[in-house]
């Protein structure tokens, strides 16, 4: 398998090739035709797997495929992670690739001042990277319309329940339009985590590396 054979724009092919990222990995090569089609998808892999650019490139395809919602204040896709060290690492590796599309991406967690949060916020952007916790507050401030979101990611999930996280998750994703794509990843799945794949997701397709 190769990048190629996603159908990707050029843009997204030079931003790719810029990465030097040659050939898909492993979760790249299982998840990126299952997402790219549309499907809700569980990814069992860990962290060093690739699967942040499974689940970052086809992000940008699907905000690309709908430019009149990229007009809008509000995010069309959520990712969510655990921790800040986490959370800040897909900032930065979705940074790469939305920037040649001008697409907007905004941090949203803890050891950042909340009202500058604020304010990037209700300037608008495309594509969120949260915390639970700082999600729920900004969304309390309402610093953003969760209306237009259509591409949920739960990143780390077993952690996110593991950490605490448990009722903002469940919170976040009542929020978010039914009709969403929905990807959840996680190195385990107990029982908890299967629970919610269960509930949130639509007919989804499991991959494992
Ligand atoms: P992740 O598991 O998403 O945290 O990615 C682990 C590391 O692999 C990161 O430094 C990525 O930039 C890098 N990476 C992701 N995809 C590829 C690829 N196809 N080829 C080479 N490196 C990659």
């Amino acid at each position: 398998k190769t990048f190629e054979d996603c159908s990707f724009s050029s843009q997204l092919m030079n931003a790719i090739a810029k990465q030097a990222y040659e050939k898909p990995t492993a979760i790249q090569c299982q998840a990126l035709p299952i997402v790219l089609s549309g499907r809700d998808i569980i990814g069992i892999a860990k962290t060093g797997s690739g699967k942040t650019a499974a689940f970052v490139l086809p992000m940008i395809v699907h905000i690309m495929d709908q430019p009149e919602l990229q007009k809008g204040e509000g995010p069309i896709g959520v990712i969510c992670a655990p921790t800040r060290e986490l959370a800040h690492q897909i900032y930065l590796e979705a940074k790469k690739f939305a920037k040649s599309h001008g697409i907007r991406v905004s941090a949203v967690y803890g050891g950042m001042s909340k009202l500058d949060q604020f304010k990037e916020l209700k300037a608008g952007c495309d594509i969120v990277v949260a915390t639970p916790g700082r999600l729920i507050d900004m969304l309390k401030m309402k610093a953003l319309n969760m209306s237009k979101a259509t591409y949920l990611v739960l990143d780390e999930a077993d952690r996110m329940f593991d950490l605490g996280f448990e009722p903002q998750v469940w919170s976040i994703v009542g929020q978010i339009r039914p009709d969403r794509q929905t990807l959840l990843f996680s190195a385990t799945m107990p029982h908890k985590v299967e629970k919610l794949a269960r509930e949130i997701l639509t007919d989804p397709i499991r991959v494992t590396v």
